[in-house]
């Protein structure tokens, strides 16, 4: 049995993909989708230009033959090469001394070798049982921020390595974006690892399958969400809740409120001494519970008002919600590639209300350059109505507008009172109503309520892959797809404002 660092990386991050990986359906697995491939070639190209500073030696060996590849890494240390790129380290797990604490308990006799790939491998002064000198590990991360799982990952290679060469490497290195190094404190962190290693084992040995947890954050892209998602609905888990984390749900659990019919019975006042309940998140849990429990659209706080302190008061006034109904209204969404912080696309529906039509109008910017050409087209066309409500969805559009303004340096008479007239309708929806839904993304709203995207695979990152594959292709059905997701947005957003507006209006009836 081969532990690999992928494995504990990825164990860290989800122990159920581990398993899936080995013991999972693979008919059940879907294909990486678009935006992981960038990821990933991102990373990889990312990896190349960091190494190319460093004049390097990669071990030769035949594709796949791990034995072959830990040999030639060997061979490459032992000669004292300064630095070795792709290097394979491996070695049996009997030949590493794991903390007490970390023991392994296994039911049965397969042996384990540990397998790892440090980006690379750096000779320093000091003593191995290759000679006089040592090698550290260091690992290359297309990221802002040195991840807990990094830096395990980079403690397993420093393990693995001193193994290898007879003596632990005092040092282990991160590099991240913009060529920050971070040095790994390897003493607290080959105990956490140490500690990975042996769940890991224990689970994969004993086939011991991980209750499956949605969160949007780490299932998002992952191949087996699918599947995954499948389990949960059959289970009607609590992860499909939205607000339920997996902190909150350890407690949940320790409560023994792990049934959707359960949570909804409970009197949030049981919740509200646990911290991570407090500020009124047990009330939502409990409504959120209800509202799917009864398929049903619940105002906000209706239910629970007075029986607890430092809640929100219910709305109970429909001029409140900041839904106005006027003549012409705006509905804004925009696109972009926040790695290169560019905005390549500002989307608004004019919906005038007066002559009963709605029209799309797109700016894009077919080059990079072009940016501050759109933001000033936006400018033109929200200045031609200029006490029209803009409705947007989440925060996103308001800070665009605040950053490029900035940029651009853009007279304050020109940007400063728009910000007067958005709304955004995602915090008018959250504020006021508890829907039936497993998020209060802008798809899970508007999917709800029967409106439907003209191409269904169409999202975000997906558009970023498409506009990044146009600057390379030059490919205008990349655009185009781009623009006719971006129109569905603006639609979603109108077909949520004039739903919530109607119902707003007649369950609180004093408009
Ligand atoms: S979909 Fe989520 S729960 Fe399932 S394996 Fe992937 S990350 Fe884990």
């Amino acid at each position: 049995m081969f532990i690999t660092d992928s494995q504990l990386l990825s164990y860290q991050r989800c122990p159920r993909k581990v398993f899936l990986d080995i013991y999972g359906d693979f008919k059940q697995e879907g294909f990486p989708s678009d935006f992981l491939q960038k990821l990933i070639r991102d990373s990889s190209k990312f990896r190349s230009s960091i190494v190319s500073n460093y004049n390097y030696q990669i071990p030769d060996y035949p594709n796949g033959n791990l034995i072959a590849g830990a040999k030639a890494t060997e061979q490459l240390m032992a000669v004292g090469v300064d630095f070795i790129y792709q290097g394979v380290l491996m070695v049996e797990q009997s030949t590493i001394k794991l903390l007490p604490q970390n023991s392994i308990h296994s039911n049965n006799f397969l042996s384990i070798n540990f397998v790892s790939y440090p980006d690379l491998l750096i000779k320093q002064p000091g003593y191995s049982r290759f000679g006089d000198w040592i090698y550290i590990p260091m690992n290359i991360k297309l990221s802002k921020r040195p991840k807990l799982e990094y830096q395990i990952v980079t403690a397993f290679h420093a393990q693995i390595l001193a193994s290898i060469q007879e003596n632990w490497p005092e040092i282990a290195w991160l590099i991240l974006e913009k060529e920050r190094l971070y040095k790994v404190n390897l003493e607290q962190r080959i105990q956490q690892m140490q500690k990975s290693i042996s769940e890991l084992i224990f689970m994969l040995q004993n086939s011991l399958e991980p209750e499956v947890f949605i969160s949007r954050q780490k299932c998002n892209l992952c191949t087996w969400y699918s599947s995954c998602h499948a389990v949960a609905e059959a289970q009607k888990h609590l992860s499909l809740l939205p607000g339920i984390t997996s902190n909150r749900y350890a407690v949940l659990k320790r409560l023994n409120l792990t049934t959707l019919e359960s949570l909804s019975k409970t009197n949030p006042n049981d919740l509200k001494s646990y911290p991570e309940f407090a500020n009124g998140v047990g009330i939502q849990v409990v409504q959120q519970a209800q509202s799917v429990q009864e398929n049903k659209v619940i105002l906000r706080n209706e239910k629970f008002t007075g029986k607890l302190e430092n809640q929100a008061l219910p709305i109970t006034n429909y001029k409140l919600t900041k839904l106005v109904n006027a003549p012409v209204e705006l509905y804004f969404d925009i696109e972009a590639q926040p790695k290169i912080k560019l905005d390549y696309l500002h989307g608004v529906l004019v919906v005038d209300k007066r002559y009963n039509t709605k029209k799309f109008y797109v700016h894009l910017a077919e080059n990079p350059l072009d940016e501050k050409m759109i933001w000033y087209q936006f400018l033109d066309l929200v200045w031609k109505y200029p006490i029209a409500p803009i409705y947007h969805f989440c925060e996103y559009e308001i800070q665009t507008v605040k950053k490029l303004a900035k940029l651009y340096k853009t007279p304050t008479y020109q940007w400063k009172p728009l910000l007067k007239r958005f709304v955004d309708v995602h915090q008018v929806v959250t504020q006021t109503i508890t829907l039936p839904i497993e998020s209060y993304a802008l798809k899970n709203i508007a999917r709800w309520l029967g409106f439907e995207w003209r191409n269904p695979q169409a999202n975000g990152a997906q558009s970023v892959c498409w506009y990044e594959e146009w600057l390379e292709t030059g490919d205008r059905s990349l655009l185009d797809a781009i623009v006719i997701y971006n129109e569905d947005d603006c639609y979603a957003t109108y077909y949520i404002k004039e739903w919530l507006s109607k119902f707003l209006e007649e369950r609180l009836g004093n408009k």
